[in-house]
């Protein structure tokens, strides 16, 4: 295996003087207030060595990356059924886009964008007794970490200026593919979004996607093949409408979030989350982008 921490410390004072290009997401109002320059590097190697630069252990919030994980506790649940609600095919659009739920009759094209992660929230809402709870529990399981919380003044930042979600329920309920109110989905999906994490808490989190189902604790969770589907959505739809240049570029499976995280993995090897607030037009931290790019590089170790 190279050596993954002088890898990521190169990597790291090669970037971090690099100014930033780019826009902290402002939207939620809330995460406007994040300072721009933070960036931190965690990677943890199947091993489960880890290694850590920069602001690695300081929590920011997870927003989209939390749809992988929406997504798991659904496949845990109902399984093969979640593909009747939801499609499996990259967009190609923004995040929050509504005019192909339209001309789909309100089958989002994936888990992973919006649309898809609201129907997912349904889905939990329906199979959870407490949601909010449920969900947090999952995510306390996958990683060890009791301490995990959700962030309410982000949930509720989002929740009163989160028009677009609400756009996006009230067709997906128009269609039938809503069971639950959409007040009641649209808050547990502002919540499951809220949840303020570390780099090292997400690599913690996501260390089954890299060992076959199996938790950093050591418990079985999904099913290999449960894993492999959600591995090729985040390949193939991880990164709004930049999956294909996120693959041509890093060449690992991963998802980001608009509070500027990014956690990408390769089975069987590493998961690594970088967190650098600056986001390029299409909504993925750049230098969390580019670091990445560089690591890979380096290591010589991607899918491909
Ligand atoms: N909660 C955010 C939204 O629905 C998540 C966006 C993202 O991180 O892509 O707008």
């Amino acid at each position: 295996m190279p050596d993954f921490q002088k890898i990521i410390s190169q990597v790291y004072q090669g970037l971090e003087p690099m100014p930033n290009t780019g826009k902290v997401a402002n939207y939620i109002p809330e995460l406007a207030h994040v300072p721009p320059q933070k960036f931190g590097i965690h990677l943890l190697e199947m091993n489960k060595r880890a290694h850590s630069v920069g602001d690695a252990q300081e929590l920011f919030s997870i927003q989209s990356i939390s749809k992988v994980l929406s997504l798991a506790m659904a496949m845990a649940a109902i399984d093969e059924k979640v593909w009747e609600r939801v499609d499996v095919e990259p967009s190609g659009d923004p995040f929050n886009h509504l005019s192909l739920l339209e001309q789909e009759n309100g089958i989002p094209r994936n888990p992973l964008i919006n649309a898809g992660a609201i129907v997912i929230a349904d889905i939990l809402v329906s199979e959870l007794k407490k949601p909010k709870e449920d969900f947090l529990e999952f995510v306390h399981q996958l990683s060890g970490d009791n301490n995990i919380a959700y962030d309410e003044a982000v949930a509720s930042s989002e929740k009163s200026t989160g028009f677009k979600n609400f756009a996006a329920a009230n067709l997906l309920k128009s269609y039938g593919n809503l069971k639950n109110d959409v007040e009641e989905v649209l808050d547990f999906y502002f919540y499951q979004c809220s949840l303020s994490m570390s780099c090292a808490q997400l690599c913690d989190t996501f260390y089954l996607f890299i060992n076959r189902g199996v938790c950093k604790q050591g418990t079985q969770h999904l099913s290999l093949n449960q894993i492999k589907r959600i591995n090729a959505l985040m390949l193939t739809c991880g990164f709004y409408d930049e999956a294909g240049e996120f693959a041509f570029e890093v060449g690992l499976p991963g998802k980001s979030g608009v509070g500027g995280g990014i956690v990408a993995l390769l089975p069987e090897h590493f998961c690594i989350t970088t967190w650098s607030p600056v986001l390029n037009p299409k909504g993925n931290s750049t230098k969390g982008m580019a670091a990445l790019e560089r690591i890979t590089t380096l290591s010589g170790l991607s899918i491909f």
